[in-house]
């Protein structure tokens, strides 16, 4: 499982400067690649606009 980032993203950049693995790239939304991210939730928690989620 991986995290995921939602529509609510607001691309402010918090969650790529938290990540312990380099796992988020920017965009006009961020994105998370699964491969690399190790399901730690610290950019979940660092997020101001709750995007970011639990993946399935
Ligand atoms: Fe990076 Fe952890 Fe978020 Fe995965 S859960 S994208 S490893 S901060």
């Amino acid at each position: 499982m991986a995290y995921v980032i939602t529509d609510s993203c607001i691309a402010c950049g918090t969650c790529a400067s938290v990540c312990p693995t380099g796992a988020i790239s920017e965009g006009d939304i961020y994105k998370i690649d699964p491969d690399t991210c190790i399901d730690c939730g610290t950019c979940a928690e660092s997020c101001p606009n709750e995007a970011i989620v639990p993946g399935e």
